[in-house]
């Protein structure tokens, strides 16, 4: 993948397409499910956006957009190719810029890594350069729109989001998912508050399944020593 904008991108290369489903969707947070739009970042991490139009199908999925809004996008993105294609750049930009701070935070509790903090600065500096100031009965309010933002609108509203998110991150429930070639992030909200996997069906189950290989091999083994 070409290097984003700041000289710094670590997912590399691998960009594979793939269609999103709801059970891509187990952050927590639209902004930890846009993290998870790489897999495997525990091994050789995949990039799932392979393309603008790519964007917009997980933003539809997000339903945090309104479906006018994202046909808006699709126009725009046939006319202007290159500004959409800048566009997705700079959401794969923004998206491992808070993968960073937020694994960094987890790990860590107050980081810098590789300059992740100017870089989402950035991001959110432009956001706000768009934004409507709205004060309504619950405050004051940054509103984006694709009138203001054109193609940038998603990263836009995606760094407003991130800016909410990191100032009440609840760090004790944000995890990154143990499961073989996943390294997802994801918000605990469970009751007890001791979810250990991205998603049990997935991740959990595979666990479980080696788990329960491992020992029958080792079992095997012990029986067949002298
Ligand atoms: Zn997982």
């Amino acid at each position: 993948m070409r290097q984003a904008r700041g000289g710094r991108s670590r997912v590399t290369g691998n960009i594979q397409p793939h269609t999103f489903r709801s059970r891509d969707l187990v952050g927590g947070h639209i902004v930890i499910d846009l993290v998870n739009t790489v897999t495997a970042r525990d091994a050789e991490p995949i990039d799932w956006l392979d393309g603008y139009p790519r964007v917009l199908e997980w933003a539809a999925l997000t339903g945090h957009f309104t479906p006018d809004d994202l046909t808006d996008l699709r126009r725009l993105a046939e006319t202007e190719p290159g500004r959409a294609k800048l566009a997705l750049d700079r959401t794969r930009e923004l998206r491992e810029a808070l993968h960073d701070l937020i694994t960094a935070l987890i790990h860590e509790g107050a980081p810098d890594p590789a300059g992740a903090v100017e870089q989402f600065e950035d991001h959110w500096k432009h956001a706000v350069a768009s934004a409507r100031l709205t004060v309504r009965g619950t405050g004051p309010q940054l509103q984006v729109s694709v009138g203001t933002s054109g193609a940038e609108y998603l990263n836009h509203e995606l760094a407003l989001q991130a800016f909410d998110l990191l100032r009440a991150l609840p760090l004790e429930r944000t995890r990154v998912c143990p499961g073989l070639r996943c390294g997802w992030v994801f918000i605990d909200s469970s009751r007890g508050g001791r979810r250990r996997w991205c998603d049990m069906a997935t991740c959990g189950n595979s666990a479980k399944g080696r788990t329960h290989y491992q020992r029958k091999r080792a079992g095997g083994m012990a029986q067949a020593r002298p």
